[in-house]
């Protein structure tokens, strides 16, 4: 018995120091999640904007070189306007003339439309492009935050995980689902140490009798209050003696 309750502290003071590590990450690795996304909706948007203005710029020299062929076609109608023998002819040529004017005026507008598409397209980069290299630098920044604490206790957190890989397979299978059950349910702390005749979890009195039959290290025994598995101070100093 005063094995298993050794297995199940140990196993405690394991996964303590690994929360411990977790913790000294806080937010980190969420954060940069968090930051990762937004870099890449940002990086979308900048695309989308930097091709609205290419796209513009394409468009742009296709309808300037539409309105130049048009002018010309207009040109060339009217001299043919001086050669021509019937009116037939010349009202012909006159609704030729008419038609390429025609187009020229939307070609014009649609050069307006296109240009004040292009130009919110700009000013939305202007503001976009800049603050996409803040996200980028500060994901840079957060990253390598990230990356140290990780480097640094890199080898602590394996050494643990194989302790605690060790320790598992050792421990009472019923043992173990009890205490995941109240680590999962009260968070840390599953298995505490009773000193001065108070639970280490809640710190609420343990009566007398209980402390006396907890110093026997012959059952498993939880505190009244908390529902914490409580161990014998014995069981602390053996375990931190076989360290
Ligand atoms: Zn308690």
């Amino acid at each position: 018995m005063e094995n298993r309750l050794r297995l199940l502290y140990g196993l405690q003071r394991v996964d303590s120091h690994l929360d411990e590590l977790h913790e000294l990450k806080g937010d980190l690795p969420h954060l940069v999640e968090v930051l990762e996304k937004k870099v890449q909706d940002k990086e979308t948007l900048r695309k989308g904007l930097e091709s609205t203005v290419k796209g513009a710029l394409v468009r742009r020299d296709e309808i300037d070189l539409e309105i130049i062929t048009s002018k010309e076609k207009i040109e060339k109608y009217k001299e043919q306007q001086f050669q021509i023998k019937t009116n037939k002819q010349y009202d012909a040529l006159t609704r030729e003339i008419d038609l390429a004017q025609g187009r020229i005026i939307t070609l014009e507008k649609e050069m307006e439309t296109i240009e004040g598409k292009a130009s919110t397209a700009k000013s939305d980069l202007a503001v976009v492009s800049p603050e996409l290299e803040e996200l980028k630098q500060e994901l840079k920044e957060r990253q390598a935050e990230l990356d140290l604490v990780n480097k640094e206790h890199e080898d602590e957190e394996l050494k643990l995980k194989h302790e605690r890989d060790k320790l598992v397979v050792r421990v009472d299978k019923n043992d173990l689902k009890q205490y995941e059950r109240i680590r999962s349910a009260l968070g840390g702390n599953a298995v505490v140490p009773v000193r001065r005749n108070a639970c280490g979890g809640c710190y609420k009195r343990v009566p007398p009798q209980v402390s006396v039959e907890l110093r026997k290290n012959e059952r498993i025994m939880s505190c009244e209050h908390c529902g914490r598995l409580i161990v014998s101070d014995d069981i602390v100093e053996s375990y931190n003696s076989a360290l």
